[in-house]
């Protein structure tokens, strides 16, 4: 009985309405959140993953051995891995593809990887055309590795301090 008391006042006071415009009035002088991207980007977690890079050690070697476990661990079949070994004895990829289109970056291979080769980088804004290629094979993914590889670096010190 009173229960249905007070929802009866509360539908003559238009009580939810005011509740609700309160709410507006908290946030209509608040300094604005609206980011104007892509001028504006909003901040990025180093553990962010996007596309993917081969990484180097200084003195310019590739990180990668070959052991496979990255092609093993994805969850989408989207790494495809050859190697050999090199007349130094160690073994290294000859062909070492991702697919894009089957990826669903979730950071599986990054995770297995013991020699932290294969890395997701912060780079998002990309994307395909119908009938471009979508695999990233070796060449390019050690040019992104190249390239990103400050940001890389500075984000694994980042995220160390968390571990
Ligand atoms: S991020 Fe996940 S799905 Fe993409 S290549 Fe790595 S393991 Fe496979
Ligand atoms: S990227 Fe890492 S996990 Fe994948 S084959 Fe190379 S060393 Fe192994």
């Amino acid at each position: 009985m009173i229960a249905a008391l007070k929802r009866q006042l509360k539908t003559w006071t238009l009580w939810e309405l005011f509740q609700g415009l309160a709410i507006t009035g908290k946030y209509l002088f608040k300094s604005k959140i609206t980011v104007l991207y892509p001028e504006e980007k909003t901040p990025m977690s180093p553990r962010f993953r996007g596309k993917h890079a081969l990484r180097r050690y200084a003195n310019g070697e590739e990180r990668c051995i070959a052991c496979k476990l990255c092609e093993a661990v994805c969850p989408a079949n989207a790494i495809t891995i050859e190697s050999e070994a090199r007349d130094d004895g160690s073994r290294r990829t000859t062909v070492y593809d991702i697919d894009l289109f089957k990826c669903i970056y979730c950071g599986f291979c990054e995770e297995a990887c013991p020699v932290d080769a294969i890395v997701e980088t912060r780079v998002y804004e990309y994307a395909f055309e119908p009938g471009e290629i979508h695999v990233m094979n070796k060449d390019m993914l050690l040019a992104h590795g190249d390239k990103m590889e400050a940001q890389i670096a500075a984000d694994r010190a980042a995220d160390a301090k968390y571990r």
